[in-house]
């Protein structure tokens, strides 16, 4: 068996995904990320998913 050796280098990631802007959810704290269906309000954005908007609004 020929075992290929792969090496990942730390960091690899650099200028992706930390160019992306972050913010924390308003009802779980949770950082959540920018997202291309959010680029038009992502101002307005203030809960990570459908769940925490619904575990917020009455
Ligand atoms: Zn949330």
């Amino acid at each position: 068996m020929a075992a290929k050796k792969s090496t990942a280098k730390a960091g690899a990631f650099k200028g992706n995904k930390q160019s992306l802007p972050q913010k924390p959810c308003a009802a779980c704290g949770r950082p959540m990320t920018w997202r291309k269906r959010w680029r038009n309000n992502w101002a307005e954005v203030k809960y990570c998913s459908d769940a925490c908007r619904a575990a917020r609004a009455p």
